[in-house]
């Protein structure tokens, strides 16, 4: 077995064309998850993800019910809400790693549908606590988001090879693709996975909580390099995020769960505001308009706690 594996795509040939994404997309153009109780979910845009009438239920306890949203190719959509909410089992369900009942459309498609190598050419999922082997190197991670490419043969071509060092690259990882996973700081590893993602060049990109071990200047580079891949490939990006902030700024809708069900979505404005944020996470929030009228959520301390 040594003949490199056949690429299925073309492989890009430079940094900046490692995450092309099969196919035309339709960019940016984000007309917001639907509403509670509103029209029935629209088909999916190309690369877009539809779920209506999502119920789950984990050991027999209700977990998610009647979740609807639609995410148009292209678009961000954040979905936030407080510890237990449901919100990364809604991104497992979209990936079908937890049983569920109700419509989940993958560009179009039901999810079931199709083969798991055919999903995980289309999702590529940055889950919140991975176990990552750790005698595995950091290279030898981001590898295996090219796996859904390989022939059954197994082996990755030098095409592989490339796409995955220019996203180590991307994500300033580079200097670590020798190191061994079990030797990393707890923001390193959250890049590694996320360099696994990208590696998988999947037009739709579910992160969960991609920034919460993050230092500033990483979150930064990670969700702008999030942004200029969506911007450039159409990406469509669904991210779980516990920042209220960030969740503003770069989101083009934002979902709010709680208790499992889908309580506000809507432009980031409409759903991040300061009633709404004291109802739903029980906190005291102040919200100013920040660059672009997006919302900046800042905590505050209650009043004679001072
Ligand atoms: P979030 O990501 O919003 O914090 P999760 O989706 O992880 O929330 O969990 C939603 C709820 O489902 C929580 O109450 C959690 O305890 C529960 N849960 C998660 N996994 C299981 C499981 N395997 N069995 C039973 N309950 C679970
Ligand atoms: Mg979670």
């Amino acid at each position: 077995m040594t003949a490199p594996a056949r690429r299925r795509t073309p492989a890009p040939t430079a940094p900046g064309d490692a995450h092309a994404a099969p196919g035309a997309r339709i960019p940016g153009t984000a007309s917001g998850a639907d509403t509670p109780g509103g029209a029935p979910a629209a088909p999916a845009a190309p690369g877009g993800l539809a779920v209506d009438g999502l119920d789950v239920a984990l050991d027999g306890t209700p977990v998610l019910s009647g979740v609807r949203l639609t995410v148009p190719g292209g678009s961000w959509l954040a979905v936030i809400g407080p510890n237990g909410a449901g919100k990364s089992t809604l991104l497992k369900a979209i990936l079908g790693l937890v049983p569920y009942t109700g419509t989940v459309l993958v560009d179009g498609e039901p999810a079931h549908a199709r083969t798991l190598r055919e999903r995980a050419r289309l999702i590529a999922y940055a889950p919140q606590t991975p176990s990552l082997p750790p005698d595995m190197t950091v290279f030898e991670y981001a590898l295996l988001g090219r796996t859904p490419y390989l022939s059954y043969l197994g082996w990755e071509s030098r095409a592989d090879r490339e796409i995955a060092a220019a996203v180590l690259d991307r994500l300033g990882l580079g200097p670590l693709a020798r190191r061994r996973l079990g030797r990393l700081s707890g923001g390193e590893r959250q890049r590694v996975v996320l360099a696994r993602a990208l590696t998988q060049q999947a037009p739709i990109l579910l992160l969960d909580e991609p920034t919460t071990a993050l230092d500033l200047g990483h979150q930064q580079q990670v969700l702008e390099l999030v942004d200029r891949l969506r911007l450039a490939d159409g990406l469509t990006v669904v991210t779980t995020l516990h920042d209220l902030s960030l969740a503003g700024q770069y989101a083009d809708t934002v979902l709010l769960l709680s208790q499992g069900r889908s309580v506000a979505s809507g432009p980031p404005a409409e759903v991040l505001t300061e009633a709404s944020l004291a109802e739903h996470f029980g906190a005291r929030v102040r919200v100013d308009a920040g660059p672009g009228g997006r919302p900046l959520v800042h905590l505050v301390r209650p009043e004679g706690d001072r």
